[in-house]
């Protein structure tokens, strides 16, 4: 299988991913807000991460510009890459349908907002940002070179570990012990296999 075959597979890929989380914003209701995490940055860093998603890897696929940055890997590379990529759509999903009603895409508690503690958030605390992790990862290995394949990575780290504490606290504000106990149980990103 040649480089522009797994460049195909990744942009395929994002139109998969893509759809999911259009079908969930289109069902996110919109529901009255009972606290919002104002931040200044996280407008900033969350929209980041579509350049390093879509704008630089077209941008590597349509013009000569990037490929004095390629590299080249084994054709089961490649398919390493197609199977992360597989993962992250699945986990993108379920993370979705678990969350259901409680997802939002601002720091914010809803009005009756629920902590999800079931399906993948058992086992993570934050399956939906392991899920652009693993985007990040396969891009790595579908897009061969040094700007485009690592351009997910670079422009998505920074909002991760921004995000994840401020979520965390308000989280903690809002839920209290039912969140510290949830947080024992759980691992951020990567399961907590033992308890
Ligand atoms: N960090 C999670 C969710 C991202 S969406 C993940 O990566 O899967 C962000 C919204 O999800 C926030 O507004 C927060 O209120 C909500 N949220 C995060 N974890 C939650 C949980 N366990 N139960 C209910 N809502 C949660």
């Amino acid at each position: 299988m040649s480089r522009t075959f797994f460049e195909g597979a990744y942009f395929g890929l994002v139109v998969v991913a893509s759809l999911v989380r259009v079908v969930y914003t289109i069902r996110h209701k919109k529901t009255a807000l009972a606290e919002e995490r104002k931040l200044s940055l996280d407008s900033l860093l969350t929209g980041l991460p579509g350049f390093g998603m879509f704008v630089v890897p077209l941008i590597y696929v349509l013009t000569p510009w990037l490929d004095f940055a390629d590299y080249h890997l084994p054709p089961w590379a490649g398919w390493i890459g197609v199977a992360i990529f597989a993962l992250a759509i699945w986990l993108l999903w379920r993370s979705h349908a678990d969350l259901a009603r409680s997802w939002s895409p601002r720091l914010e508690i809803l009005e009756g907002h629920t902590l999800v503690t079931h399906g993948v958030f058992r086992y993570i605390r934050h399956p939906m940002y392991a899920a652009h992790l693993l985007w990040g990862i396969a891009q790595v290995f579908l897009l061969q070179n040094w700007i485009a394949g690592f351009s997910m990575l670079v422009t998505w780290l920074p909002g991760y570990f921004y995000r994840i504490p401020v979520e965390e606290l308000m989280m903690v504000e809002h839920f209290g012990d039912e969140y510290r106990d949830y947080m024992k149980g759980t691992g951020r990103v990567f399961p907590k296999l033992w308890r």
